[in-house]
């Protein structure tokens, strides 16, 4: 930018000098002319002789013979010989030297004769000025712009790149969690192996037991490391390819059927209404289940025996809504804006006994967002949560 700016006001000034030249020579040439008709020509002792009176305003007038001597001037004289045409003279002059021509027979036009040249010079002091001062207003303008393009462009730079701050921060923080979580239970597994296992023991119902426990925290590692793999591979939206037009209802009806089985069995009811005719959909089947599970598993799990489930799909005119409704432990005002996180979980020590690593509501929250849908939640402490997929449902 500053580059192209100086060029740019480089240009400038040489267009202006240009400009200024050009009217200062039709100037002068314009005197001159008029000063060359206005004078009076005398052939004495045997040369051409002019009156130089008509000099006001202009520097100097200088009179040259046809062979270029200099015969009569006014102001100071010349130091090199005349050149016909515009010259500028050191230290502040524009001179103009004309050739005057005179008809020697009466009548005849093109019986034309050099008699002299006639040199007019002007003061170029105030073209001087006035290019000083374009000189001042591109001194100071082209840094102060200068400054001002750097500063706007700092500012343009720290507000692109906070973007990619937040996702290099995300994706740091990504990784720091990962990492802890993973310590966790590999190093339960070291010192399971290490004292139930390579330490001798008399009793023997202790290697069985450590074994049981490291195979326990093996499926927790995998079940971490394919949740890992699963945000990792799908971020963004779904290619066409993996979208195919789906019946919803027919989709979520068997799920409803297994969760009614699992809720039984942790002695929660479970209540399903699904919408009783079929929805039509472009979605990827698999994933979409999958968030669905999530929500699921989490209503079942934060939420006491002898609760409540309500498990429903309704339709709209621009819109589907998938409703997992529990009236189980709640969700303290303060973590709602922030469940949807990676590794967050609301009560470290509680969730960690379910098995959750705070990552089921962000893999959800991925796969609706790459449907085009979003996530809500609305929650109170003690009397339950409602989670709620909208998808959009196109005419
Ligand atoms: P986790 O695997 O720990 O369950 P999630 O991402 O699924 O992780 O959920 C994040 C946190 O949100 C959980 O730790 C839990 O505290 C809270 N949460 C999610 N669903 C519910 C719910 N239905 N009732 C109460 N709390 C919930």
């Amino acid at each position: 930018m500053g580059g192209i700016l100086i060029f740019f006001a480089a240009v400038v000034y040489w267009r202006e000098v240009q400009d200024q030249l050009r009217s200062l020579d039709q100037d002068l040439y314009a005197k001159s002319k008029a000063i060359a008709a206005a004078s009076d020509y005398q052939f004495e002792q045997n040369q051409w002789q002019v009156d130089l009176a008509n000099a006001e305003a202009v520097s100097y007038l200088r009179w040259y013979d046809a062979k270029g001597n200099l015969r009569q001037f006014t102001g100071v004289p010349p130091v090199e010989s005349p050149v016909v045409g515009f010259e500028t003279i050191a230290p502040d002059s524009r001179q103009v030297t004309l050739p005057v021509y005179r008809n020697m027979v009466a009548g005849a036009p093109s019986d034309r004769v050099l008699i002299g040249y006639l040199q007019v010079g002007v003061s170029i002091a105030p073209v001087q000025e006035r290019l000083q001062q374009t000189q001042l207003f591109l001194a100071i303008g082209v840094p102060v712009t200068l400054g001002a393009i750097g500063l706007v462009g700092w500012w343009l730079g720290g507000l692109a790149m906070q973007p990619i701050r937040r996702s290099y921060d995300q994706l740091q923080r990504f990784t720091a969690d990962a990492s802890h979580e993973l310590r966790a239970p590999l190093a339960a597994i070291q010192s399971n192996a290490q004292v139930g296992l390579l330490a001798p023991s008399e009793d023997t119902t202790q290697p069985r037991q450590r074994l049981d426990k490291i195979v326990e925290l093996t499926k927790l590692m995998n079940g971490l490391v394919s949740n890992l793999l699963f945000l990792a591979r799908q971020e963004g939206q779904l290619t066409p390819d993996a979208l195919k037009t789906l019946d919803l209802v027919a989709l979520l009806q068997p799920l409803a059927e297994e969760y009614a089985e699992i809720a039984a069995a942790a002695e929660l009811r479970f209540s399903i209404d699904l919408y009783p005719s079929p929805i039509l959909f472009r979605a990827d089947a698999d994933l979409l289940q999958q968030a669905v599970r999530n929500l699921l598993d989490n209503a079942i799990k934060y939420t006491p025996a002898a609760g409540a489930l309500e498990f429903q799909l309704t339709a709209q005119a621009r819109r589907i809504v998938i409703r997992v409704t529990d009236n189980g432990i709640g969700i303290p005002a303060a973590d709602l804006p922030h469940i949807f996180d990676r590794f967050y979980r609301v009560d470290q020590a509680r969730t960690r006994q379910t098995g959750g690593f705070g990552l089921g509501l962000a893999i959800a929250q991925q796969i609706i967002r790459a449907h085009g849908g979003q996530i809500t939640v609305s929650s109170v402490l003690g009397q339950g949560s409602t989670f709620a997929i909208e998808l959009p449902l196109k005419a």
